[in-house]
């Protein structure tokens, strides 16, 4: 036996390539490829379920994010960076890619958008859509994961909205 046996097999260039490569599979950086802003990881289900174009694009395993940022175009890239989707590619218009737009869902699976919160609380000075959403939770009746763009519920940025309106309108009306 000599030592170039050894060394044909060796391929140095090839295992930490090879364990680079896997590791930016599962985890990526979680940048953004468009924004370069840090995504929050999602489901692989969520991207099933919002897209309207073929799944056949989809990569059936490693890991999805999504971005918020409210210019950005892209609402979902993969964890490698190869591939994304971006909002014209979605089922539904995304809350946090439409601020600005009353009527797109800041809840998915109960209907509230902006305009409906709005109104409740012009109407009688206060919101119960948190209290909603959490009765249909404990009913078991919400389904984040696939109406949600997000993929996850959606009471934070409920509050978000209604904290928003309530001081628009604190703004508005004199103490
Ligand atoms: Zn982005």
């Amino acid at each position: 036996m000599s030592d170039d046996c050894c060394a044909v097999n060796l391929t140095p260039d090839e295992t930490p390539k090879t364990v680079e490569m896997s590791f930016a599979l599962k985890t990526g950086t979680g940048l953004c490829p468009a924004c370069r802003t840090k995504g929050k990881k999602v489901d692989t289900i969520t991207v099933k379920a919002m897209l309207n174009a073929s799944l056949r694009d989809i990569s059936p395993t490693g890991q999805y994010y999504f971005c918020k940022t409210p210019d950005c175009a892209t609402v979902y890239f993969f964890a490698d960076g190869s591939h994304s989707f971006t909002k014209d590619q979605l089922r539904e218009p995304v809350h946090q890619k439409e601020p600005a737009a009353e009527t797109v869902p800041v809840c998915y699976c109960f209907g509230h958008t902006p305009a409906s919160i709005r109104a409740e609380i012009e109407a009688t000075g206060e919101s119960t859509v948190v209290d909603d959403v959490n009765t249909g939770i404990k009913a078991g009746q919400c389904a984040c994961e696939v109406r949600n763009p997000q993929g996850s519920c959606c009471l934070g940025n409920v509050r978000a909205v209604m904290k928003e309106i309530t001081q628009a309108q604190e703004m508005k009306t004199p103490a």
